[in-house]
């Protein structure tokens, strides 16, 4: 058996070659880069596939962070409270802007943000709240939402591991005053480099964020905002545009298989909890088990692909040290963080290679009991 990669990107590139090709050579013969017509295209399909009024492409998911979180007005000073358990940009974006990230546990049996730690955490200066849809899957928002009503706080949504995800039936933009995307070549959705997006019903906040990330330009020569550059390159968007189309069914595959490993691996790992009401997108496949460190050799040396998101907490990283925070602050994000690892999960996976990784992981498991 070959290797098996945690995601197959020349694969699924060749299926789509024909359709790919022919958009990227109209567009380099046309010139047609920035702010072209298949970005503006691509922003009305990617709102109404979210079901939002308004999206904005951006260079990248940490752009729209940026954008988003200035946007809706934080400053130096403002507290911003984000999960401890998530990729870095969903605090660097707040800590860019001078403002306080204040990190929250994680719920140990979804691996999100766990909503009762939200309201001890809740002082003045806080302004918003970071939620990250994580692995795939839309926090149980009701709560959340509550509580934002109730402290007058905005809530971003982090949906970078999470398009197309529902809860209730509704996707992410829906849930928050704005949902925040990336479409890095890993995503569910991913271009062929870095690329973003903003989704929103609020007209105010989409219309900041149009300003901000074309140097808060109203007009060739008229700036209204000191802005970025923090575009959409118009070759993304084209190739966003015809990979939107398959978002579904490849989301649907990576749910099949999600259901093969939960069925199969449950009863020596602990399989990834899903809510009733949600449906989750698998960006990662992500297993727990106490001997994490042994497996993911085992699994490297049977030519298994494996990946751990996250092995360190974001509270104890040093990049945060000026925050203060020690260990045994947010106990359950690090013990989550020494027991976690996630396993190949794509939609091009043959059943061929799924039965493999069962069949390697259930002999792990069975050397490790009998060791
Ligand atoms: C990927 C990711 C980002 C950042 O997106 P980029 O496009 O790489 O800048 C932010 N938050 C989360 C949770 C992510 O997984």
């Amino acid at each position: 058996m070959n290797k098996i990669p945690l995601i197959d990107l020349p694969l699924q590139y060749q299926r789509l070659k024909k359709e790919i090709d022919p958009v990227i050579k109209r567009i380099i013969k046309n010139g047609d880069f920035i702010l072209g017509e298949d970005l503006r295209m691509f922003e009305r399909e990617f709102a109404r596939y979210c079901g939002a009024k308004y999206c904005c492409g951006l260079s990248s998911g940490s752009t729209a962070l940026d954008l988003a979180l200035k946007a809706i007005g934080i400053k130096t000073g403002d507290q911003v409270i984000c999960p401890t358990l998530t990729f870095t940009a969903s605090a660097a974006a707040i800590a860019n802007l001078g403002a306080i990230p204040v990190f929250i546990d994680t719920n140990p049996i979804t691996y999100n943000l766990d909503k009762n730690q939200i309201a001890k955490k809740i002082t003045k200066k806080t302004k918003a709240i970071i939620v990250v849809h994580l692995y795939g899957q839309i926090t149980d928002m009701d709560e959340i939402g509550e509580i934002a009503k109730k402290y007058k706080l905005k809530i971003i949504e982090d949906a970078a591991q999470a398009h197309g995800a529902t809860y209730k039936n509704k996707k992410t933009g829906f849930w928050g005053d704005i949902a925040c995307f990336s479409f890095y070549p890993s995503k569910n959705l991913g271009c062929f480099g870095d690329g973003g997006a903003i989704v929103t019903n609020s007209s105010k906040i989409a219309k900041t964020i149009f300003l901000l990330r074309d140097h808060g330009r109203t007009s060739k020569y008229s700036h209204k905002l000191v802005g970025y550059n923090g575009r959409l390159d118009n070759l993304q968007a084209a190739i966003l545009r015809i990979k939107l189309k398959y978002l579904d069914i490849w989301n649907e595959n990576r749910r099949q298989i999600a259901r093969y490993y939960n069925s199969n691996l449950s009863s020596i790992y602990t399989i990834p909890q899903t809510f009733p009401k949600s449906k989750h997108v698998y960006y990662t496949y992500t297993l727990a088990h106490k001997k994490r460190n042994l497996i993911i050799s085992m699994l490297a040396s049977n030519g298994i692909s494996s990946a751990i998101y996250y092995p360190i907490p974001l509270h104890l990283q040093e990049a945060y040290s000026n925050l203060e925070y020690r260990k045994k602050d947010l106990p359950v994000a690090e013990n989550i963080c020494k027991n976690i690892f996630s396993i190949p999960i794509y939609p091009e996976m043959t059943e061929k290679q799924i039965h493999h990784v069962v069949t390697v992981l259930n002999k792990i498991a069975n050397n490790i009991k009998n060791a």
